[in-house]
């Protein structure tokens, strides 16, 4: 089997793997306890709050672990309106993750677009001349989501440039580096935004377990009480196997950053061959992109045919856009992009990561150049 849907999910690292079942050796350990277990267990929670914390040259104490990048991203959007007294208003970008459109929408404040160019960066003139007629007094803070790396296409933002236009005018932002840590370096003070999410699974640590980290000072109400863990901002019994994972799988993907850098000779040769042979356009082919991540559609050749037909040859990745009830849901981050229906409805995405061997990539090719052959290319032969 190939598997290259690493962006939906990435196989567990052998150092997260180790980790965890070091941690469930301790057997029952709370880490609030306050006698020898729970004082080892408190060990293995500190100890990867650290590990997450060098990954992104942070300090530990601004690390709150979450279940996930999911909710990393609710508490930071609905935990800032909430500690602003909902005297905000949400920027938030248009090919944003669910996670952060759908934590926007319940926040109960306004919220506006910032929208993408046809590169699929966020236009930062247009971000610009909405702060400098900003009117603090009606529209209160304004709070800019704006993601690190997407998950579709890989398409890096400039955040650190939008954050700072953000900061000029009193406002905060909140950045989804769920698809950027372990690929591109993430450093919290350089990003220059107040509140980084982050999820283990996408780097080989377990599912379930997320974190995010804030900027001391930057306004943060819990979303959920009980037992005031996580210094009151995330309540609950921590997941110790978990975040022990987490941390172990963040220090073996920063070290592996420039293993990771090297995906992108074996992507573009894929791309390369790809476009000669089956007519594909390669999405964001020109903007900075994640190294292991490759958007390409083939008009006509619908997505969930493409992703099927290459179940079939045992090739795992994933469509672009969604089809429900037969009806073909185009994707909306190339929507964003003014990409056609036809493209739009024909994207997917092959993602690859720390365990991918350099001829997943030439198979991937070989297979979808195959079912391309059979379907679509011999209808145009
Ligand atoms: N943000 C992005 C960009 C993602 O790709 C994902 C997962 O698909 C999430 C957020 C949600 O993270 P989690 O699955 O850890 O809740």
């Amino acid at each position: 089997m190939i598997y290259a849907d690493y962006n939906a999910t990435a196989p567990i690292r052998p150092e997260a793997r180790e980790a965890m079942l070091a941690a469930l050796d301790l057997g029952a350990a709370n880490p609030s306890s306050v006698h020898k277990a729970g004082r080892a267990a408190r060990a293995v929670v500190e100890k990867a709050r650290g590990q997450i914390g060098a990954a992104i040259g942070s300090r530990a104490e601004d690390i709150v672990f979450t279940s996930g990048g999911t909710e990393s991203l609710a508490l930071a959007i609905q935990g800032a309106v909430l500690a602003l007294d909902a005297k905000a208003t949400l920027i938030v970008s248009a090919i944003e993750h669910d996670a952060a459109t759908k934590a926007a929408a319940y926040a109960g404040v306004p919220v506006e677009t910032a929208y993408v160019l046809a590169s699929g960066q966020v236009d930062l003139a247009d971000l610009n001349t909405r702060l400098a007629k900003w009117d603090k007094a009606i529209k209160g803070t304004p709070i800019l989501v704006l993601m690190l790396a997407n998950n579709e296409t890989g398409i890096i933002q400039p955040v650190a440039d939008a954050a700072a236009l953000v900061r000029e005018a009193g406002g905060l932002t909140v950045c989804d580096a769920v698809q950027a840590l372990g690929k591109v370096p993430v450093n919290a003070a350089l990003l220059c935004a107040d509140y980084i999410a982050l999820s283990a699974h996408k780097i080989g640590g377990p599912q379930g377990t997320g974190a995010l980290w804030h900027r001391a000072g930057a306004p943060l109400k819990a979303l959920q009480y009980g037992g005031g863990q996580e210094r009151g901002l995330r309540s609950g019994t921590e997941n110790v196997a978990g975040m022990a994972g987490f941390g172990a799988a963040a220090e073996a993907a920063v070290r592996d950053l420039p293993k990771y850098a090297m995906l992108a000779k074996h992507r573009d040769a894929m791309e390369a061959r790809l476009k000669a042979e089956g007519g594909v356009t390669v999405i964001g082919e020109a903007s900075p992109r994640l190294a292991g991540t490759s958007n390409f559609a083939r008009p006509g050749f619908r997505a969930e045919t493409q992703v099927m037909a290459m179940d079939l040859a045992g090739v795992c990745l994933s469509a672009g856009s969604a089809c429900s009830s037969g009806k073909v849901k185009r994707s909306l981050v190339l929507m964003a992009m003014g990409a056609d229906d036809a493209l739009a409805e024909a994207s997917v995405r092959a993602s690859f990561g720390w365990d991918s061997r350099p001829e997943d990539f030439g198979k991937l090719a070989d297979a979808w150049l195959e079912a391309a052959r059979r379907t679509v290319l011999k209808e145009t032969a």
